[in-house]
């Protein structure tokens, strides 16, 4: 089984999230790797949606090569390409989940195929392929607080799309909803309510004043703030007696979610209940670190290219998972394109796909002792 084949099939198995569970592509790929001799185990934080934990010891704590089963849905316009089909057409493999990142997936199981006659004197090897990422990291995040589920790694390569570019930070995200209530009255008799959506409107324009003190990052810049939606009253003729707003803010490491979140409800005042959404915090690896650079010759080797490494504009499963082991540093690489994620007519570069496979079986020699 090859990559290009391994993502055809990969793509095939529908896993939308969150109406096609993960289980038949999680199974798929634990038992090759079963058959490499690694140890298997899946994990399931919801019925069918299964991630898998793929094992080989080693001495020293493991490389861990992570990624996501799950896709988005298809979206409203008709795609010219069956969109699970897995079909290839001038050099680009086309299908949901093509770029993000079954083929990212199917590179890294490949890798750890290739490896399967290797003797690792310095380090072990684990592949986390967890479901529930596009929602919210749901599947990581089942596993981080799964007593001895992830075990113990020292670096990772997280295998979402950049194009084979090495990808060393992404921002954060805390998405808060803010609500505020009142009373409500007959619009003719204003003075008898307390509304609800003057006291959001305050709570808006305290935001859009809002200034972070964090020093922007070389790579992130700095952190942002974006009201995203509004909501307040039922009719125009009485006083509304609740409103909410969307804060959309993405962070960088230096800023602490916790003390951010206090801040904001310390500026709004205790009328605005803040409720977060959706709390993942960034992850940056230091240019200096030496798993970046063994990473950069790594895919230097394997594609003739030298990129400064970059950063990333979404989040990945690393929000959760980097922490969960330790802070250990952290790569985003993989052969999907970041411009096609959650595209129509997704697609990746068949090419990519071997490069990918040929940069992730020398990290893992390097790293592993192989
Ligand atoms: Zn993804």
């Amino acid at each position: 089984m090859k990559a290009v084949e391994l993502t055809q099939e990969l793509v095939r198995m529908q896993t939308v999230n969150p109406v096609n569970p993960e289980r038949p592509c999680a199974e798929r790929v634990g038992k090759l790797l079963q058959e490499a001799g690694f140890a298997v185990s899946l994990h399931e934080f919801a019925p069918g949606r299964t991630s898998v934990v793929e094992r080989r010891e080693g001495p020293g704590p493991a490389l861990c090569l992570a990624g996501h089963l799950d896709t988005v849905p298809l979206g409203a316009v008709p795609w010219k390409q069956e969109p699970f089909g897995g079909e290839i057409s001038s050099g680009l493999l086309y299908g949901r989940g093509s770029s993000d990142m079954k083929s990212g997936i199917a590179a890294m199981v490949q890798a750890a195929i290739e490896l399967e006659d290797a003797i690792f004197k310095k380090a072990g090897l684990v592949l986390l392929l967890v479901a529930g990422e596009e929602t919210g990291c749901e599947g990581a995040s089942h596993l981080a607080r799964t007593p001895g589920a992830l075990g113990t790694a020292g670096a990772m390569i997280i295998g979402e799309p950049t194009g084979n570019v090495p990808v060393i930070g992404h921002k954060g995200a805390l998405w808060l909803r803010a609500r505020t209530r009142g009373v409500t009255a007959h619009g003719s008799m204003p003075q008898m309510g307390d509304n609800a959506v003057i006291k959001a409107a305050r709570a808006v324009l305290a935001l859009a004043d809002w200034r972070f003190d964090a020093k922007p990052d070389s790579l992130l810049g700095g952190p942002t703030l974006n009201i995203g939606n509004f909501h307040g009253g039922l009719n125009i003729n009485s006083v509304p007696d609740e409103a909410v707003i969307g804060i959309d803010i993405r962070t960088i490491p230096a800023v602490r979610h916790a003390e951010l979140r206090k801040a904001i409800q310390e500026r709004l005042g205790p009328d605005v209940e803040l409720t977060a959404l959706v709390d993942l915090p960034g992850i940056r690896t230091s240019e200096d670190d030496a798993f970046v650079h063994a990473v950069s010759d790594a895919v230097s080797a394997a594609t003739g290219e030298r990129h400064a490494p970059a950063a990333a504009t979404y989040f990945t499963d690393a929000s959760v998972l980097t922490p969960a082991y330790g802070g250990i540093p952290t790569v985003v690489l993989g052969p999907g394109e970041m411009a096609l994620c959650h595209q129509t007519d997704e697609h990746c570069r068949v090419g990519r796909i071997e490069q990918a496979v040929a940069a992730y079986v020398e990290i893992a020699r390097s790293w592993c002792g192989a």
